[in-house]
């Protein structure tokens, strides 16, 4: 099969080894551009999720160059909000436009479901026997770990870095090489030396560093293509980043966790979000809330993204504002659809961080008094 799957963040990097180990020849889509976001919202419905137009234009580019690939992979899912609608609308909107032949493979949140996980899995098996599989299970999901480490130190060295952009530089090259290691050790080894790489770049901490927390609706929050690469902008404005949601952490709850029945995931959150958002709404909504309530002290501020139309987010931006006067921490929340554009979005980023900067030094010089 040639196989294709929706892009986000490095999620990339783990499913296409094991779909090559399993078999199949995979075509991950390009990086998404403002090109990919205009063709997807051309062909979707106008209120369609931010996401769902991001994946369908997406998928065009691949079918543009490829238009041989016959099986997309995506995850399902279910209520209370649209996202266990994504599959049907974008296989009726591919069909129209002439994609009818692809084959679809749903991953569903298995809900302690092993034979329908199974299922799943087994219409990606092309003959591997189950040793292969559980092998090429492993290796993709050390590399998932391998770029989640990466990346977060990314997050932390780049508002440090003594020659801008080097830490995005070092980040692809670590990529680009992850993406074709075959075995433990050299996922193992280029994460070492990634690690080591991107120490080595740091300047000294001039006391004048912030830290922020990103919480958020997770395609936004994972893919820099939807939220115009904010978290690179951030960190050239000398600010520290923590995200709340990362590839691995989001699997072990959603997949792991799920498929045990285990009702304790997210339980911190969930508590910690009760006084304001008391029940389910949806996607990250109350993780949202919750996120916010329990980083309020360790940072000095939190940037909220949400999808135009994102229902659980709309919830937790009406509460946003309640949560930053309890706990003293400003909150931005960004919405972003294919009309946002990078200049308002750096405008409003430079006037938080500078926000944050001046009550980060009128707290010090109070503690000093
Ligand atoms: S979380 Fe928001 S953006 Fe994502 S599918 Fe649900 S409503 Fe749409």
């Amino acid at each position: 099969m040639k196989i294709t799957f929706p892009r986000l963040g490095t999620v990339h990097v783990g499913l296409k080894s094991v779909l090559e180990d399993l078999g199949h020849e995979v075509v991950v889509p390009p990086r998404i551009t403002e090109e990919t976001v205009n063709l997807g919202a051309k062909h979707a419905p106008e209120t369609a999720c931010f996401p769902l137009k991001i994946n369908l234009g997406s998928f065009l580019e691949v079918f543009r160059e490829h238009p041989d690939v016959d099986m997309i992979v995506m995850a399902g899912g279910v209520g209370p909000c649209r996202f266990g609608y994504y599959f049907r609308t974008e296989q009726d909107i591919l069909t129209d436009l002439g994609y009818g032949h692809v084959n679809w493979v749903v991953m569903e949140p298995p809900r302690g479901n092993l034979r329908q996980s199974l299922d799943s899995l087994g219409a990606l098996n092309d003959g591997c026997s189950t040793w292969q599989v559980a092998a090429a299970l492993r290796l993709g999901w050390r590399k998932l770990v391998a770029m989640d480490d990466i990346l977060k130190t990314v997050h932390r060295v780049r508002a440090h870095e003594t020659q801008r952009g080097a830490a995005s530089r070092i980040f692809r090259a670590a990529v680009t090489q992850m993406e074709n290691a075959d075995s433990l050790q050299e996922v193992d080894q280029i994460a070492r030396q990634t690690l080591r790489r991107l120490q080595n770049i740091c300047r000294e901490d001039d006391g004048d560093t912030v830290r922020v927390a990103i919480v958020g609706e997770i395609y936004v929050s994972m893919e820099p293509g939807a939220n115009l690469h904010i978290e690179e902008a951030l960190g050239y404005l000398g600010a520290e980043i923590h995200r709340t949601i990362m590839v691995t952490d989001w699997a072990k709850e959603n997949i792991l966790l799920d498929f045990l029945r285990w009702d304790s995931r997210g339980k911190d959150h969930k508590e910690a979000a009760k006084p304001y958002l008391n029940h389910f709404v949806g996607g990250e909504g109350q993780a949202s809330v919750g996120s916010t309530v329990l980083l309020a002290d360790a940072v000095d501020g939190v940037v909220h993204l949400m999808p135009f139309t994102c229902m659980p987010e709309i919830v937790a931006q009406s509460v946003m504002p309640q949560v930053s006067k309890d706990y003293d921490v400003p909150v931005l929340t960004l919405v972003f659809d294919e009309h946002t554009g990078r200049a308002g979005v750096l405008t409003r980023l430079e006037a938080f961080v500078d926000l944050l900067r001046r009550r980060r030094r009128k707290k010090g010089q109070r503690s000093i008094g």
